[in-house]
């Protein structure tokens, strides 16, 4: 059955620059929708610049235009950006637009008569040189915990406290320096503690209800409490003039604050994409919609679009999500990205520096996963894998082949055999990695197909084409080896493509094909098909340009903040929480590791070993017994704690790295000859186990050193 999906990525402040922490967000969800549509089902994905707030004001009146021309070209910038890393929306609006506002005035509408809108008078920081409230982010003072100097009215950068602006001590306005005066103003709140929200929310946010990750729906229980406790608070909804964005229609000089505009941007969106595809918005959104809703975004947005936000749409009548997609946030060298080291790296200066956006979308996609954990952009990291995977493994299949297909047999390809064991390996992982994509384990399905990819390569390091190419007679062989080949590489792309969008595309054209679908995996190119000349699909990347691009960063613009950090003091220490349980797992140190001699580290014996064999051993949870060529008459028998990483079935054929001279241990079950080289995290946590693997090209039993 097709299904009916509409996608969404959180929306981006017009206040700023796309960088790369943005990016993992839209390239994961782009990654998605990708894949959606592959597979057949109909699948929207929609966004919107977040348009709305003081800043956005203030900063307009700074550079001397209207709110108006600042957020159309923020508009304009943001759209390039994305197109510029092949993130494809159907929609990328505004939140300044007649759909939102009608969409605001409802949810307002409905949500009062519900009786779930109250108002409220109170105090509020003012500025009396601006004549205007200031929001805590426009408030400065020192620190009430620590004393720091010059911190922001809602969290220290200093010490990381969260307080309300009224407790800074010497408080300020940024925006005239003049000192704020305490004055009350009405303001309405959404009851999100009102027993109807707290009733609905206990059970959506139940993990067993499936709708978000299980590290999340502890943390919403968590938030919610014990049913005594009542700990969800009310929301303010409103601002007071002057300010930019809607005003409330029954209250002159009030103006909807963000929690109730922005995440209704999602269905502004996607109503102007329905009145432009001609869809019914209804059947999306109406209460028993068999349609599915997503919205992908980041951790520190959870409590709003987990909470709030399926609050609301209950109570004004409208279907809820279908599941809530958290990630966790961007590191790049294993530290918070900085301007000063140059890794605060904005969109448009990575593609400014030539880089091949196609790189970041395949290293992102090998390190996602369906959790919360933060991901790191190891630069060193980054090159490596790319040239050896990207290139190494997947073009170079596909650029051996080509010429002599060209050349020789006038571009034409023979019968493919299916029963070769790597087009086998291929075609029978298709259902697997599509489980993988489907679930977010982007990282588990990148290393799958690179295992298969290296299947591919030890196909045709054995087969040897340019050695069949230089000897009399060996045509239909070389033939048939070339068209295996290809249809590899032709597999391989449909895999990637919803990664690699722009290089399918080329490798469409160079194949000479449709374009692909999920369903291609079955299928190969029929006897006598004929390929276009190849020309390069990708480059490798040159560590100068990684170099370049920190440089061009150093000191860049200012950072774009998400707008709306959260004020709820409780919330914020959640946050902070879950950011430090985040950091504190994730700290390895190598300080108490001593130090050896280059004569004691070579008593190490290590070798490129083969897995011939891999299979589960009985009564074994975390075993995996291995059969390893290093080029010795006998495989030798090797007991691996990997199963938690790794399923038998797709290791067979891909080469590691072995400790060969480990004297050998019997165990309960047989005799371990050896172990393997793999990589993990700080003991005790279950971020995964991953397997070394040497560069393409090198062979079983060759010395590592
Ligand atoms: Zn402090």
């Amino acid at each position: 059955m097709t299904r009916k999906i509409l996608v969404t990525s959180a929306l981006p402040y017009a206040n700023g620059s796309i960088h790369l922490g943005h990016l993992v967000e839209y390239i994961q969800t782009d990654i998605w929708v990708r894949f959606q549509k592959m597979r057949g089902n109909v699948c929207w994905y929609v966004c919107a610049d977040d348009t709305h707030g003081t800043p956005i004001m203030l900063r307009a009146e700074k550079e001397g235009v209207t709110p108006e021309q600042l957020i159309e070209r923020v508009h304009d910038e943001h759209t390039r950006d994305f197109s510029g890393f092949g993130v494809k929306f159907d929609n990328y609006y505004s939140t300044h637009s007649d759909e939102t506002r009608q969409f605001c005035e409802l949810f307002y509408q409905r949500l009062k008569a519900a009786g779930l809108i109250e108002a409220r008078s109170i105090e509020q920081f003012y500025d009396p040189v601006k004549a205007m409230f200031l929001p805590d982010r426009f408030i400065k003072g020192e620190c009430p915990k620590c004393g720091a100097a010059d911190q922001y009215g809602d969290n220290c950068e200093a010490c990381g406290a969260a307080y309300a602006p009224t407790e800074l001590k010497n408080p300020r306005s940024a925006v005239s320096g003049a000192k704020p005066e305490l004055k009350s103003s009405e303001h309405y709140f959404f009851k999100l503690s009102d027993p109807r929200c707290e009733a609905f929310l206990r059970q959506y946010t139940h993990h067993a209800e499936g709708r978000l990750q299980l590290e999340a729906a502890h943390k919403m229980q968590e938030w919610l409490g014990e049913a005594n406790e009542h700990k969800l608070t009310d929301w303010d909804i409103s601002r007071d003039a002057p300010y930019f964005g809607f005003e409330i229609p029954d209250a002159p000089g009030k103006y909807f604050y963000v929690w109730l505009d922005a995440p209704i941007g999602y269905m502004g969106s996607f109503k102007n994409l329905c009145a432009k595809q001609g869809l019914n918005f209804d059947d999306y959104f109406k209460p028993d919609s068999d349609a599915e809703l997503y919205h992908f975004i980041g951790k520190d947005i959870l409590y709003f679009h987990a909470l709030f936000w399926p609050a609301e749409l209950a109570h004004v009548g409208f279907r809820t999500p279908t599941s809530i997609f958290a990630h966790g946030f961007l590191t790049v060298d294993g530290a918070k990205m900085s301007k000063s080291r140059g890794t605060f790296i904005t969109a448009e200066s990575y593609l400014q520096q030539g880089l091949n956006p196609e790189w970041l979308r395949y290293y992102f996609a090998g390190k996602l996963t369906n959790t919360l954990e933060d991901l790191d952009l190891n630069l060193e990291d980054f090159v490596a894998r790319v040239n050896s995977d990207l290139i190494g493994k997947y073009i170079n299949i596909a650029s051996r082949a080509a010429g002599f297909i060209s050349k020789r047999f006038d571009g034409k390809l023979a019968a493919a055999d299916a029963q070769l064991p790597a087009i086998r390996a291929i075609v029978e992982a298709a259902p697997r990695v599509a489980e993988l994509f489907e679930a977010r384990e982007f990282s588990k399905a990148m290393r799958e197909i690179m295992a298969l990819a290296d299947g591919a390569n030890q196909y045709v390091d054995s087969v040897k084409p340019w050695e069949m190419a230089k000897q009399a007679g060996k045509e239909a062989e070389l033939r048939l080896a070339c068209s295996n080949s290809l249809n590899l590489f032709r597999l391989l792309t449909v895999f990637l493509k919803p990664v690699l969008p722009a290089v399918a595309k080329d490798a469409e054209k160079f194949l000479n094909i449709a374009p692909l679908t999920w369903a291609d995996t079955a299928t190969l190119l029929p006897a006598g098909h004929a390929i276009h000349a190849y020309s390069h699909l990708m480059i490798r990347i040159d560590p100068k340009q990684v170099t370049a691009l920190v440089e061009a960063n150093k000191e860049s613009m200012a950072p774009m903040k998400r707008r709306a950090p959260i004020r709820d003091k409780n919330i914020e220490k959640h946050i902070n929480k879950l950011q430090s349980d985040n950091e504190a797992a994730g700290a390895l140190t190598t300080e108490n590791i001593p130090q050896i001699s280059i004569d004691e580290f070579a008593k190490v014996d290590l070798r490129v070993a083969r897995i011939v064999e891999a299979s589960h051993v009985e009564g074994a949870d975390k075993l995996v017994r291995l059969l390893l060529d290093i080029g010795e008459e006998k495989p030798r028998q090797v007991f691996a704690g990997i199963k938690s990483a790794y399923d038998p079935a797709a290791l067979q054929g891909r080469l590691t790295v072995m400790v060969a001279n480990l004297a050998p241990r019997k165990m309960k079950f047989g005799i371990s000859e050896g172990m393997i080289l793999a990589a993990s995290d700080a003991e005790g946590k279950t971020s995964g186990i991953y397997l070394l693997t040497p560069d393409s090209g090198a062979t079983a039993g060759m010395r590592v050193k």
